[in-house]
């Protein structure tokens, strides 16, 4: 239930956005969030309190039932309010929906938590693959419509920036909403289809596996080229004479390798093609793509140049192998020098297997990107950058849906979360358009005092009992505020 309403006639007004919807009896606004019941303005969906239970390692606490609140502050070790289903306040000025007290081993805390409408929030998806998605910048679309670009990729995995203001509110209406229905389906952990110009199509979905241009991605690399070598140098030597483990960004060559030198493993008189960027080690031996380690070859052959008939003899073996492991490869130089493909030995089979044993399982992760700094303080203190500070003296813990998040250095509380750490489906949407997020701050009611909280409206955790929904806490680790 909330107070941020008016009637006229028989519709409600709600004032909970921008938008302020009309809603008739028995209908609901434009965000699905609130409905008209019976002439009062609900929040649809529950408050969500999370609570520790015993199999957390946790002492279980009976929520407070029945009775006024006598004035004392609730002890509530084992449960944290989330904002989750909390509502939103707007203007920013009035308090925030609930500011809760609580009590943790003989220290008074208090949470203020509301569900924050973020118009330039974003994700940052990161896809665990070798396969090349697209050119770095190319354009990221959701049903046609621009929502975000490839960005740098990072060991191993192929990153993705999706949303921000400029899609958002800067384009067409149609790629605002667009924008907004991927940013909460990825942020709610559904699976969402993105094409990239110039490249793949990827399905993404928050903890599972990407599925690039049909196919599901089973493993990440165990590193670049170079680092393959590396780490397997030792278990090659003696039973094989060259390797060459095939990536599109540092392709390794076991002979050159200065793992092979300090191995003394002998030269082999191989001729790499690509760009030789220090002893073992080249770049751009092909262009990117979905073949062997995210390259564009599905015959490693096409990488290497004709062997060094001073160094090379006729029976060298070779073995050539992607950075997965997925793509392996074993040759005999004939007497023309000429490798040709026979079977592989069983122990140089099982050294492929190592490989993708190594290979962690691909997935895809969705960090959801928002800001706190701006008006949304107002509804913690009548004097904003107090927040800023305390965040940033880390007397405030910022929390979304009771999950971790990333503060960045630097002005703002500009904050990255996992949305898998998240309760179920904690996002929602306005249509202005802009995404709907949980965040909660939690702080020492003393602090919360000092930096000029909204004290009159500090109620504690009993009295939310009639509209809130218990979930069990999620995950492992310490509830915000209780020394985590
Ligand atoms: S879009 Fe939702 S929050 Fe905004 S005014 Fe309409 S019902 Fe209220």
């Amino acid at each position: 239930m909330t107070d941020t309403s008016s009637a006229v006639a028989d519709k409600i007004r709600c004032d909970a956005c921008p938008v302020m919807c009309y809603i008739k009896p028995g209908a609901a606004g434009a965000c699905d969030r609130y409905a008209n019941h019976h002439g009062e303005l609900v929040r649809v969906d529950p408050h969500i309190i999370l609570e520790r239970t015993v199999s957390h390692g946790g002492r279980l606490v009976p929520f407070q039932a029945g009775g006024d609140w006598d004035g004392k502050i609730v002890h509530g070790p084992s449960t944290f309010v989330t904002a989750i289903g909390a509502g939103t306040t707007y203007p920013d000025y009035k308090p925030a929906p609930f500011i809760v007290s609580s009590e943790v081993d003989g220290v008074d805390m208090v949470t203020v938590v509301t569900e924050g409408i973020f118009s330039y929030c974003g994700v940052k998806v990161k896809i665990d693959t070798d396969r090349y998605l697209g050119p770095e910048t190319a354009t990221v679309r959701a049903e046609g419509e621009a929502v975000g670009h490839v960005t740098t990729s990072e060991y191993g995995s192929q990153m993705l920036s999706l949303g921000g203001v400029h899609h958002l509110t800067g384009g067409s209406k149609k790629e605002g909403r667009v924008t907004c229905d991927t940013l909460m389906d990825l942020s709610n952990g559904k699976p969402v289809e993105l094409t990239i110009d110039g490249g793949a199509t990827v399905v993404v979905q928050a903890g599972h596996a990407p599925v690039v241009n049909g196919l599901t991605e089973e493993r990440m690399r165990v590193g670049c080229g170079s680092a393959t070598i590396g780490m397997f140098a030792k278990q090659w030597q003696g039973k094989i004479d060259e390797v060459v483990v095939v990536d599109d960004h540092i392709t390794g060559v076991l002979s050159e390798h200065q793992a092979g030198k300090l191995l003394d493993i002998p030269d082999t008189g191989i001729k790499m093609k690509g760009r030789r960027s220090t002893p073992g080690r080249y770049f751009q031996v092909a262009e990117p793509g979905t073949g062997w380690g995210g390259t564009n070859i599905s015959d490693p052959l096409a990488i290497l140049g004709p062997f060094d008939p001073k160094t090379a003899r006729p029976g060298l073996t070779m073995l050539m192998v992607s950075t997965t492991g997925e793509h392996a490869a074993y040759y005999q130089l004939d007497d023309g020098l000429r490798p040709v493909e026979t079977e592989m030995p069983d122990a140089l089979k099982q050294s492929v297997a190592r490989i993708q044993e190594n290979c962690e399982p691909a997935l895809c992760t969705v960090l959801f990107m928002a800001g706190a700094g701006g008006s949304l303080r107002a509804g913690v203190t009548e004097n904003p950058v107090r927040l800023t500070r305390s965040v940033k003296d880390a007397l405030t813990r910022v929390t979304s849906g009771g999950a971790p998040v990333y503060v960045w250095p630097g002005g703002g509380i500009t904050y990255m979360v996992d949305v898998t750490q998240m309760p179920a489906n904690a996002f929602g949407y306005v249509p202005t358009p802009a995404l709907v997020a949980p965040i909660e701050f939690t702080m020492r009611l003393s602090d919360y005092a000092a930096l000029g909280g909204h004290m009159e409206s500090v109620r504690p955790l009993s009295s939310l009992k009639d509209n809130a929904e218990l979930l069990p806490w999620p995950r492992p680790g310490p509830i915000p505020g209780q020394g985590g």
